[in-house]
């Protein structure tokens, strides 16, 4: 899903080092079709070399201040990463499953958001849209 970006680029136009763990981590996020967990990205870069669940949480946390990765709030507990938006990765809305918990990346432009009516009474400025959509995944719907 991410064949288009540079991940070494990336991290040296935000002024970070790229380490091998954080090159893993980025391949790790930006190669998955849905946001993961930081349990599943622990999970994934461990197949392939050794990071501990630390250092993973910390290599998250900075790339989300560098705003390299987007952290999102899917209504569960668990915090979720994906790639934030930037060229290669236009925003997009997701689907969280209310039985399963299961979230989805959804199409870019799938839900059009119009803000002329908040503007309108909210004086302050939006820099940020996170649209999620709720309801049954089509496993949970074939089972119900
Ligand atoms: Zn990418
Ligand atoms: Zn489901
Ligand atoms: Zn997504």
């Amino acid at each position: 899903m991410c064949s288009r970006c540079n991940y070494r680029e990336i991290l040296e136009r935000a002024g970070l080092e790229a380490t091998p763990g954080r090159l893993r981590v980025l391949e790790v996020v930006g190669g998955h079709p849905a946001p993961l967990s930081a349990a599943d990205i622990h999970r994934t870069v461990n197949r392939t070399g050794r990071l501990d669940r630390v250092t993973v949480y910390r290599i998250l946390d900075r790339l989300v201040r560098e705003k390299i990765l987007q952290e999102l709030s899917l209504g569960g507990r668990r915090r979720l990463y994906g790639m934030a938006p930037s060229e290669h990765h236009p925003p997009h809305p997701h689907f969280r499953c209310a039985r399963c918990g299961a979230v989805q990346c959804l199409p870019p432009g799938g839900v059009r958001v119009d803000l002329g009516g908040v503007r309108r009474v909210f004086a302050g400025e939006i820099r940020e849209v996170e649209v999620r959509l709720e309801g049954l995944c089509a496993n949970c719907l074939s089972r119900a």
